[in-house]
């Protein structure tokens, strides 16, 4: 008979130790797998969403619903629905309205679609109803876009632009933020892919959205720059000058619009009168060096700062430049070509002390419950103008409206500046686009645009009237 060992009491304390160890060792693992599992599924899994390698990007769409994009009140400008087979498709409910601002996300997406489509495809439901959409096989609602667009402010400006072709964008001079872009021709987004081949095929330029990608002679409002540069070099505002309605030098004679005789007037008159025959000959005693600094640090010829992608460049050149073209250039003809949303950008720095912030769109993204995901900062470029040069910036865009050709903006209800311009873009003289580049302010809130509208004709009968409704929309 096998004698049974007896274990010690010692000997069984030990084994229970074991016991316990395992058990709890294994409890600390699966906590530590749940975690990790939470903490994928809610935070980490954005970090491959983010990344701009991911070469699987299209094929998050089939686990994601694309995310809303909305207006800064809330208005959806975008939207997917799903059917239950969980084929999604794209809605844009204001239609041609924000088409170029919102774009498309088929066809190659642009816009906002474009802009912010790694976010559009991030998801920030709560975990657990992920969990219940995985097992489901349900794709889960991506996060919503909310934008800075302010519908009131595109509403009036869509509407004041009727007909016209061209392009507007007003700005938050403060933070950069984007309040409305409008670009004309426009097109419905929702039946994009339908009319894709007959936009493509046809050289139809509606796709364009002229405020980021219009190259426009900027005609007058470029003598902003002229003027800047003369004060720099040493003239003075108050320096006496005598218009007969043109000026002559070599083979080239400038008109003033509508051959306007200005008469005796100083250099400040002369800039609120847009008076073509004074900066002709300003023109021509200017340094073209220091012009050709002053136009790269305004941010000619560059790639401009903004997370809007696609943007063209402004064109600024006076090499090899004869008197005729320094002439011509001087007062925003010549070959200088601007895109409305740099123009945009330096009224937006005059207004903002000097600093431009970057222009953006995207203001923050949130889950489908309406929780901040993550707010979009404003981003500061830098100075673009010093303290002098605003303050005579200032003041000479201000003597436009209460002196010139932007008189129509001047209202006891907001301090408005700016410049108006007509530029020929053709040898046909009656041909013009009509330019407005400005400002306004109203206690702390400010509010910086630019407006062309092609073949309009002057600036001060078309693009002022519509700035002012700009202006008084968002001030109301
Ligand atoms: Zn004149």
């Amino acid at each position: 008979m096998r004698k049974r060992r007896q274990e010690s009491p010692r000997r069984r304390g030990s084994i229970n130790r074991e016991f316990a160890i395992v058990t709890y060792g294994f409890l600390l693992l699966f906590l530590c797998m749940a975690g990790y599992f939470i903490y994928f599924v809610g935070y980490a899994g954005e970090d491959f969403i983010d990344s701009p390698y991911n070469p699987r990007l299209s094929q998050l769409s089939e686990h994601i619903i694309r995310g809303d994009i909305l207006a800064a009140d809330g208005t959806v400008l975008a939207t997917s629905e799903v059917d239950d087979a969980q084929n999604e498709t794209r809605v844009y409910p204001k239609g041609n309205e924000y088409a170029h601002i919102v774009g498309f996300s088929s066809n190659g997406m642009s816009g906002t679609e474009l802009d912010a489509n790694f976010q559009l495809l991030r998801s920030h439901s709560f975990f657990i109803e992920k969990i219940i959409n995985e097992l489901q096989e349900r794709k889960n609602q991506g996060d919503a876009v909310v934008t800075s667009l302010d519908t009131a402010l595109t509403d009036a400006l869509y509407v004041g632009m009727a007909n016209y072709e061209g392009a507007a964008v007003a700005l938050d001079p403060e933070t950069g933020k984007i309040l409305a872009m409008v670009s004309k021709p426009d097109f419905d987004p929702n039946t994009i892919a339908q009319n894709w081949s007959y936009y493509t095929e046809t050289g139809s330029s509606v796709l364009l959205n002229r405020a980021i990608q219009g190259q426009y002679p900027p005609g007058s409002t470029f003598k902003i720059l002229t003027a800047l540069e003369y004060l720099n070099e040493g003239g003075g505002m108050e320096d006496a000058f005598n218009c007969s309605g043109s000026y002559t030098y070599g083979d080239t004679t400038i008109h003033c619009y509508h051959n306007t005789v200005h008469g005796a007037q100083n250099f400040e008159e002369a800039f609120a009168h847009s008076c073509n025959s004074v900066f002709a000959e300003v023109g021509l005693s200017l340094d073209k060096s220091g012009m050709a600094r002053l136009a790269k640090r305004l941010l000619f010829n560059r790639t401009l700062p903004t997370e809007l992608k696609n943007v063209k460049k402004s064109s600024f050149s006076l090499k090899d430049a004869d008197s005729g073209l320094v002439m011509r250039t001087a007062i925003g003809q010549g070959n200088t070509l601007v895109t409305p949303i740099h123009m945009a950008m330096i009224a937006s720095a005059i207004a903002n002390d000097g600093v431009l912030m970057e222009p953006s769109v995207i203001d923050h993204t949130q889950n489908d419950g309406g929780t901040l995901v993550r707010r979009y900062h404003p981003v500061r470029y830098g100075e673009l103008f010093d303290e002098s040069e605003v303050g005579i910036l200032r003041e000479m865009m201000r003597y436009v409206v209460t002196n010139g050709t932007g008189s129509k903006l001047y209202t006891d209800s907001y301090t408005a500046y700016g410049k108006t311009g007509t530029a020929e873009f053709s040898d046909n003289k009656s041909e013009a686009h009509s330019w407005f580049v400005g400002f306004a302010e109203q206690d702390e809130k400010k509010i910086a645009v630019a407006i062309v509208l092609e073949r309009a004709g002057s600036g001060s009968e078309h693009a002022v009237p519509l700035a002012r409704t700009m202006f008084d929309t968002y001030f109301r």
